[in-house]
């Protein structure tokens, strides 16, 4: 394959395949694991984002040799496929739509811009696209400090609902974990119009990480989602402190 991938990892335990269609990530998050994939610093991968040389011709390759494949291909994981560039390249709507003419199944992952997730869900619905959006804050001023150049909390709120009034599958990427209270709230307010969350915890900043109880966040996350009646996942960097004191 050219540009339609095999995740390895924690990444895998969100999909079995994937496509990153940009080269960069302006949200600028701060958690961002992009720049150490990629072998490159923080201050260039967020700076500015270009598309990958030729990838939707690549992908238009792949997803031929894919054909009759039923999993599903996830946009994207080391850059946002909604983020502002995408208003004038329009690369994801293409590469939806590219999925879509060879039978085969996607989703997205994204924090971005409202009106361009909005534009595209008659091509989302068509071809049964799983939308999913990380949200791990309710408070837009925690987000904004975590997440300066993404959408806020209520467009991400509100494009959840409008995709799930369109009949739109929603997911929802509680991850990373940093505050478990926003988490929880989040949970809270969005679960009449999120049909799967996937909860994990911060990786890679000890500073946080070490402030958070998070065997005590487990459970009162999987209790208040068993409540609801939702379907969830819960990564297995979370579900590890089920067994420690
Ligand atoms: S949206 Fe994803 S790829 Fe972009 S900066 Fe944030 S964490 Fe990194």
């Amino acid at each position: 394959m050219n540009v339609i991938y095999e995740p390895k990892g924690r990444a895998r335990e969100y999909s079995e395949l994937a496509c990153n269609l940009y080269l960069g990530c302006t949200h600028g998050c701060r958690y961002c694991y992009a720049p150490a994939c990629m072998r490159t610093t923080d201050e260039k991968w967020h700076a500015a984002a270009r598309p990958r040389s030729k990838v939707i011709e690549l992908l238009e390759k792949d997803a031929r040799n894919l054909r009759g494949d039923q999993r599903r291909i996830l946009f994207c994981f080391l850059s946002d496929p909604y983020q502002p560039l995408e208003r004038e390249k329009r690369l994801t709507r293409e590469a939806l739509g590219v999925v879509y003419a060879n039978g085969l199944k996607s989703q997205i992952l994204t924090k971005g811009c409202a009106e361009l997730i909005q534009s595209d869900m008659d091509l989302m619905k068509k071809a049964d696209t799983h939308l999913g959006i990380t949200l791990s804050f309710i408070d837009d001023a925690k987000r904004k400090e975590w997440e300066p150049n993404a959408s806020s909390v209520s467009d991400r709120l509100e494009i959840l609902k409008r995709a799930h009034k369109a009949g739109i599958y929603t997911w929802v990427s509680l991850e990373p974990v940093i505050d478990p209270e926003q988490a929880i709230n989040v949970i809270r307010k969005a679960h009449k119009y999120v049909q799967f969350w996937k909860v994990g915890k911060l990786n890679h900043m000890k500073e946080y990480e070490q402030s958070v109880n998070w065997r005590k966040f487990l459970y009162a996350v999987e209790e208040l989602l068993k409540s609801y009646g939702a379907n969830y996942y819960i990564k297995n960097d979370l579900r590890s402190f089920a067994l420690k004191q």
